[in-house]
């Protein structure tokens, strides 16, 4: 099959016999449509993080069409839509049985075992994958795995209705919370993000307030919140200056929730401002069963509407000069999807 091959840091090459992936009883082999690429893929691709080995083909943001089911599976039939969670997980200890695949206790053991989905196919334990309702395109429907991602966000930050909210950080991910956060029913919800190309994508996509933070913000979070300071703040940027700032921008007794990944490097934290101040601090990773299924839910029906996020289509021999193009300039873009067959 076909699949693009991470060999070394910043190459990627376009394999044309790459071997197909296993296919285990409780597995589903799918030909992956789209493929959405992610920031932590482009991470992985400039810096060679210790978890990943090279070679490896990368991709987890897939949408793509059951072709095999195995014996031991139920609920799927060929030509089904499904999207999921690609790297396997145990199935048994405590955080798989309560649908958090993500924070398997075996996910660092498992991470390299199977293709990514820059490929044609991939075998994914059925138990993680979900069913996209006939009539979703296939293009929006890659989307849907960002967008668990974000409602698991939205669910860990307890928001609710008529809070004020800033996300700091306008990648797709910030901009998904963002458009979350309004449909949960935030009164107002405002973007912090350093590229003007993201800013006015946030601007377009429906932030009530954009700010750069190269301004000085906190009066005009201030003024925005009546002076008392955001409700909920959600960390996307993953910099110790939006940590900070986040940090300043929430009211006391407020939530701060922190989405990004800080790329291996350790950031200024001083707690006495959360302590004085009783402000939650929230960690939320990746999405579990009940945020896949919620996401499948709102992008089919489009009250998630993920089109505007779609800024570029390449094919999969065209993957090298893609990251390239990303890590040269984040700015003109937000998601790229790959076709994959
Ligand atoms: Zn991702
Ligand atoms: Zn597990």
């Amino acid at each position: 099959m076909r699949a693009a091959v991470l060999k070394a840091p910043k190459s990627i090459e376009l394999d044309h016999a790459y071997p197909e992936p296993p296919m285990g009883p409780a597995d589903l082999k799918l030909k992956v449509d789209y493929t959405g690429i992610c920031g932590s893929d482009l991470h992985v691709f400039a810096v060679e993080p210790p978890m990943m080995k090279m070679p490896v083909v990368l991709g987890h943001e897939f949408s793509a069409q059951v072709v095999e089911v195995g014996p031991e599976t139920r609920g799927f039939e060929p030509g089904d839509r499904a999207v999921g969670l690609i790297y396997p997980s145990c199935g048994r200890c405590e955080y798989c049985v309560q649908g958090d695949f993500t924070l398997c206790d075996l996910r660092a053991v498992n991470f390299n075992q199977r293709n990514g989905s820059f490929a044609e196919f991939i075998t994914v334990p059925a138990r993680q994958l979900f069913l996209v309702p006939p009539g979703t395109p296939a293009d929006e429907a890659a989307l849907i795995e960002p967008a668990s991602v974000a409602v698991h966000a939205i669910r860990r930050s307890r928001l609710s209705v008529g809070e004020r909210v800033v996300v700091f950080g306008g990648g797709p991910l910030g901009l998904l919370i963002m458009k979350l956060a309004q449909l949960a029913g935030a009164d107002r919800v405002a973007l912090v993000e350093p590229v003007a190309g993201r800013r006015n994508l946030g601007r377009d996509y429906g932030a009530d307030l954009v700010l750069d933070p190269a301004d000085e913000i906190q009066g005009q979070i201030n003024d925005a919140t009546d002076g008392r300071g955001a409700d909920i703040v959600f960390e996307v940027a993953g910099s110790g200056r939006a940590f900070a700032a986040a940090g300043k921008a929430v009211r006391k007794q407020g939530r701060m929730v922190v989405v990004a990944v800080y790329e291996g490097r350790d950031i200024p934290y001083n707690p006495n401002r959360f302590v004085a101040d009783e402000v939650d601090l929230i960690h939320s990773y990746w999405a579990g069963a009940i945020d896949f299924r919620r996401a499948v839910n709102l992008v089919s029906s489009r009250k998630l509407d993920v089109r505007p996020l779609i800024t570029g289509r390449v094919g999969l021999d065209q993957m090298q000069s893609a990251m390239d193009g990303l890590l040269a300039d984040r700015g003109n873009h937000s998601k790229i999807l790959v076709a994959c067959s």
